[in-house]
Parts: C-alpha cells; sequence; structure tokens
C-alpha cells in the first residue's frame, strides 16, 4: 500500500516484516542488548562496502576518509543514535532493504513460529532479525541517511506497526544515522557504562572504530582492528564467536573455529568457521559460498565464485589475501590464479582440520556430519575429485549391522571371508534402504551393507571406479550378489543348508519358465536369488544397468523417461515359491500362474517403493488370489 502526503510517503511493510515486528516488539527477550550488536553489524558491513567502491572511485570518501561508528545517548531525548559515515541508502535502498527482509531461511523460520511467545523469543534468538531487532527497545525508529556520492538525503521513520514513512531530508555528509527512541523500560541503553560494556561484549571485533560521545569526550569503545590480524592467543572464545555471528549473520555457536596466517609463496590469513546449524540455503540451486574475501584488510566481496568448492558451502568466515590486486574487478579477481592456489590450500587445511575433529571427537564429528555430510558428499564426485582422496577418509555411513557411524576404513576392517567388495545400498529414505528385502541374505551371512539415503548417494557412488583402497563398491540390488563365496553364520538348525539350496534351486527352475512366460518383457529376466531369506520376492538391476535408486532418481528429474525392466528374483527356500513350485510339478499352468506370477511382481515394486504398474489389474488380480482362499473351506 502505498498513499503520498506531500512528499512523504507512506507504505506498508512486506507482510513478513510485520509479522517480524509484531514479535520482535511484543517479546520479552532478556538478550534485547544485541540490537546494539546488529545495528554495529551493518554499520560497519556499510563501511566495508564504501572502502571498496572507494577503491575505483576515490571522490566518494574525499574529505572523510576515516571510517568510523558513533554512538551516543541523550537522556533528555530519550534516544541512542548510531551513526556510521559508511555507504549510506538511496529512496529505493530504504524501501528494499527496510521494509522488507530478504534474508534466506526467513519463510521457514516465519513457519516455525508457534504463537507462543517463550518459544517464538528462543527463535528470534537463534534466526537474529537484524535491523528489526531495534524494535525490541523502541517505540520509534529513525533512519537519516544518504548515499556517498548523492546530494540528496532521505528520512525513514516508522513506529515498527505495519508501515513506515520515507521523506527528503538534509544531512551534511554520507552514511547513516539511526535514532531509537527508547520505550520506557529501556532507559539502561541511555547509561554509557552500558553501552561500552555491550560494545566489549557483542562488538569488540569490529574493525571500524566505535566511538562512544559522552559529555566531554569521545572514546573508541573496541580493538578496532581486524580480528584476524591479531595473535590467536589474545583473542577470547566469545570474541570468536562474535565474529563469526557478525560474518555469517547467524545466530549460533561455531562448531570449529580455524585460524591461521600462510607465509611463503602466498601471503594470506583465514579466519573460517564450521557452523554448528544448517541453513537452509546450503541447497538453493547457485551453491554459492559465503565466505568474504579481503585484500589487506579490505572487503571485496562475499560472493567469490571458487574462493571454496561448492562443496564447502556451509564454511563461513573470511579469507585476507596479501598480494592481490586491489584495484582489480571482482570477476577477474575469481580467475586470478593466485586466487586458486589459495583456494587449494584453504581447502586441504579445512579437511585435514574435519580429519582431525572426526579423529578426537567422533561424537561430536557425527553431529556435524549429519548436518553437513551430504553437502561434503558432493565433492566426491566430478571434476573436482583431487581431494577425492581425503574425503573417503571423512565421509562416514549407517550401516545395515551397526548402531552409529561408520568410516570406510572400520567397514573394510570388518569385512567377512571371502568378502571382496564393500556392499551398499541406495534408496529414499533410510527406512526404505533398511528394510529393503535386498539385505537379508547379507545378513544372513553377517555381511555389512552401507544404507544411503542422500540424494547425491547415488552420484557419488557410481562415479567410484577406483574404489576405496583396492576395493570395488557393489550394490545389494544389482547383478549377481557374490554372496555364495561367503559362508553362512553358523546357526545350529541351519546345518546343511547349503545342500538343501542347490535341491531348491533345482526345484524353482520349472517355476522359473513359466513366470518368465507369464510376464515376457514386464521383466528381463527371473532368477533365483541367493540374496533373499524372508522374503519372496525382490527386483534387481541386472549387471551393467544402472542403478535401480539413481534411475528413479533421474526419472523424477526427467533425464530419464522409461523405467528399464528388472531382473526378478525368487526365494527358492520361500513357502509361497515352493507352494506354487509344486503346482506346476502337478501339471498347473495358465491364469493362476499368470495372477502370481504379476501379483509377485507388484509386490517386489511395492518393496522398492514404486507404483504398481497397471492398478485395476493388480487389484483384480488380487481380488481372484484372496477370492481362492477365503472361499475355501476353514480348516477350523
Ligand atoms: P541484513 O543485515 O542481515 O541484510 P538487516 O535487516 O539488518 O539485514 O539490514 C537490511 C539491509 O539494510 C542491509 O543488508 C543493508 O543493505 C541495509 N542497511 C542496514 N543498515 C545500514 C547502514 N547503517 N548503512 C547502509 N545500509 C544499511
Amino acid at each position: 500500500m502505498t498513499a503520498q502526503t506531500g512528499s512523504v510517503e507512506t507504505r506498508s511493510f512486506q507482510a513478513e516484516v510485520s509479522k517480524l515486528l509484531h514479535i520482535v516488539a511484543n517479546s520479552l527477550y532478556s538478550e534485547r542488548e544485541v540490537f546494539l550488536r546488529e545495528l554495529i553489524s551493518n554499520a560497519a558491513d556499510a563501511c566495508d562496502r564504501l572502502r571498496y567502491l572507494s577503491l575505483t572511485d576515490p571522490d566518494l570518501i574525499r574529505g572523510d576518509p576515516e571510517f568510523a561508528i558513533r554512538l551516543a545517548a541523550s537522556a533528555d531525548a530519550c534516544t541512542v543514535t548510531v551513526s556510521d559515515n559508511g555507504v549510506g541508502m538511496n529512496e529505493a535502498d530504504l524501501h528494499e532493504n527496510l521494509g522488507t527482509i530478504a534474508r534466506s531461511g526467513t519463510g521457514a523460520f516465519l513457519e516455525n513460529l508457534s504463537g507462543d511467545e517463550k518459544q517464538d523469543v528462543g527463535l528470534i534468538g537463534q534466526f537474529g532479525v537484524g535491523f528489526y531487532s531495534a524494535f525490541m527497545v523502541a517505540s520509534e525508529v529513525e533512519v537519516l541517511t544518504r548515499r556517498a556520492g548523492d546530494e540528496t538525503a532521505w528520512i525513514w521513520r516508522s513506529d515498527g506497526l505495519g508501515s513506515y514513512t520515507v521523506a527528503p531530508s538534509e544531512k551534511a555528509g554520507r552514511g547513516t544515522v539511526i535514532t531509537l527512541h527508547l520505550k520506557e523500560d529501556a532507559a539502561e541503553f541511555l547509561e554509557g557504562a552500558r553501552l561500552r560494556s555491550i560494545v566489549k561484549t557483542y562488538s569488540d571485533h569490529i574493525a571500524v572504530p566505535i566511538r562512544l560521545a559522552s559529555d566531554d569526550s569521545d572514546e573508541t569503545v573496541n580493538e578496532a582492528s581486524a580480528l584476524w590480524t591479531r595473535p590467536r592467543g589474545d583473542i577470547t572464545e566469545q570474541q570468536y564467536t562474535e565474529f563469526y555471528r557478525h560474518v555469517s549473520r547467524s545466530f549460533d555457536e561455531p562448531w570449529q573455529t580455524i585460524h591461521w596466517r600462510a607465509e611463503g609463496r602466498y601471503e594470506y590469513s583465514a579466519l573460517l568457521f564450521v557452523p554448528s546449524a544448517a541453513t537452509t540455503e546450503l541447497y538453493d540451486p547457485e551453491r554459492r559460498n559465503r565466505l568474504r574475501l579481503y585484500v589487506k584488510r579490505v572487503f571485496i566481496t562475499d560472493d567469490c565464485k571458487g574462493l571454496v568448492p561448492e562443496w564447502l558451502r556451509f564454511m563461513r568466515g573470511i579469507i585476507d589475501c596479501e598480494d592481490l590486486p586491489l584495484n582489480v574487478s571482482r570477476e577477474l579477481l575469481q580467475k586470478n590464479p593466485m586466487l586458486t592456489a589459495i583456494s587449494g590450500a584453504v581447502t586441504r587445511r579445512v579437511l585435514t582440520e574435519l580429519g582431525s575433529r572426526a579423529k578426537d571427537d567422533p561424537e561430536q564429528y557425527a553431529g556435524f556430519w549429519d548436518r553437513f555430510g551430504p553437502v561434503l558428499k558432493e565433492g566426491l564426485y566430478g571434476f573436482d575429485s583431487e581431494h577425492r582422496d581425503t574425503l573417503l577418509q571423512l565421509v562416514r555411513f549407517r550401516t545395515s549391522t551397526r548402531d552409529g557411524l561408520v568410516s570406510l576404513a572400520e567397514y573394510v576392517e570388518a569385512m567377512k571371508d571371502g568378502q571382496e567388495h564393500i556392499f551398499y545400498i541406495t534408496g529414499e529414505s533410510h527406512d526404505a534402504v533398511s528394510n529393503s528385502p535386498h539385505l537379508e541374505g547379507f545378513a544372513a551371512r553377517g555381511v555389512e551393507v552401507l544404507l544411503l539415503s542422500d540424494p547425491v548417494d547415488d552420484f557419488w557412488i557410481s562415479s567410484m571406479f577406483e574404489g576405496y583402497e583396492g576395493k570395488q563398491f557393489s550394490s545389494v540390488t544389482r547383478g549377481t550378489a557374490e554372496l555364495d563365496a561367503i559362508a553362512p553364520e553358523e546357526t545350529p538348525d541351519e546345518e546343511g543348508a547349503d545342500s538343501q539350496e542347490k535341491s531348491e534351486s533345482d526345484d524353482v527352475a520349472p517355476l522359473i519358465a513359466s513366470i518368465r512366460l507369464a510376464l515376457g518383457d514386464a521383466v528381463k529376466d527371473v532368477r533365483a536369488s541367493v540374496r533373499l531369506t524372508d522374503s519372496a520376492v525382490c527386483l534387481i538391476a541386472d549387471e551393467g544397468d544402472m542403478d535401480m535408486n539413481l534411475e528413479r532418481i533421474l526419472r523424477q528429474h526427467k533425464h530419464v523417461h522409461e523405467a528399464s525392466p528388472r531382473v526378478l528374483e525368487i526365494n527358492p527356500g520361500h513357502r509361497l515359491i515352493k507352494g506354487l513350485a509344486r503346482r506346476i510339478e502337478q501339471g498347473e499352468s495358465g491364469s493362476e500362474i499368470e495372477d502370481a506370477a504379476f501379483l509377485l511382481l507388484d509386490q517386489a515394486r511395492i518393496m522398492d517403493g514404486e507404483p504398481v504398474a497397471d492398478v485395476r489389474a493388480f487389484a483384480s488380480r488380487l481380488s481372484r488370489v484372496m477370492e481362492l482362499g477365503y472361499t475355501a473351506p476353514t480348516s477350523r
């Protein structure tokens, strides 16, 4: 909604913002002091952005080259102001930035809100509401701002209740002054000591000086040097955490902090974090990394393709290079060979750190793996296979025989005598794969199977031509399972099972021929199974054919249009199969065998999570077979 009165324009907030503001204004959030951290964080970014622009257009900062953030409180007016001489905003920026909320994850965040104030306040703490957090302490907020290089200033005003106004105004220099008219219960923020301690707690890491104006002086309250340039021993845990929150715009704790300085051929500093919570934009199609690139302390971009590989896009933090040219465009920078070398070194370092964490702290690593493992696994395939061997040390799996996560080294260690391959199954969910009939024969022999249910799994595993330590990966839903070579687990009542199996396979040969005849093109072949012990049937991909789950994924994405025919395996030891074999022996043929054949096929499809081929035919076959059972005289 837009309304114009003179030159003052009134607009409604975007619906999401209104919703957010409502919660913010009414919350009794105990840590509402964080409003200051948010405003300072924005001010510092505004200075960073202008510093970058001034590299190519020095006029933008002529006459006022020193960046600073200023805090002032006025007890008389009951206001706190946060000013910066950063890039400022023009009219369009104001509407875009302070009328909407574009931060990723907002939708999900708002959906999670329960309406229960206590819980929602907790969520705000985790999500962070940026600029809008000002309304936790203020009943009215004014933003007076002038974009660097512009003549006109603008003033934005709102009481945070649904609408805001924007009008032309006057301002001496560039930058932004945010005035908070404090609520009655927020008078504590008028005290210099309180403001000073908040800055120390949350914003000490900010590289721009933060000056606190009091009656007689103007003191700088923060350290005002880039955090990553300080020696590690001088940086507290809390400073690292607050810096992480500033650069990542998130509100959790870092799960891992990696801070080092590289000297030698290329000089750079890196301060990187692994978050402790996954964010929704991880699976955005653009897969961009969120690291900030600095050159000699000057912020260049937070969108530098190739700074780290896409599969490290969950990392947050900064890389500050000494030797990159400052005055080159972002696009050219990305192609700079020095950056490629640094990217390789950073990647190796991060993987090494993850490796140590996996070794020293497997439980914590399991949490990390659940959050970011699916992203990391993307590094296992494609052109970027340079780090494959290291990544193979870092991957973890759920398996059919153990609780918890298992590494490939542990898997190989536990392989059975006669087992040549690393067996795996892929599918849509953990439940689907762990209940799959394909696992039965492996379970009977105590053979461990990797249970893979991330969409990325089918892609990397089908590109693992070199295997792991000389062992090839083999899908349990494909080809002739090499189970014969592995002895079944010894259980007393299964003695002599081998010889029994042989004769069973012979017994089902005529049945197999009949099923093959009945199913025709609907299957590629029908075979006796060694992989089944409990279920009657399953479908497998023939040797050389595409794995079934991979094909399913490709079909969903329309890369493959037709399902390829599969091999139907039947379990010679199953009562139903034995019964059918007997019927064939007794000379039965025709529609009853055909019904049974199709029902078995459909059963196998259902177990695989596939729809039955022809619902009508399925229903009438099932009814016919059930009729036979239910209309026969009962044995009681
Ligand atoms: P975020 O900082 O996470 O993007 P905010 O709601 O805090 O979200 O701020 C929204 C946008 O408003 C910022 O991205 C920035 O473009 C703009 N902004 C906020 N404060 C300032 C400021 N002091 N100077 C210039 N732009 C600002």
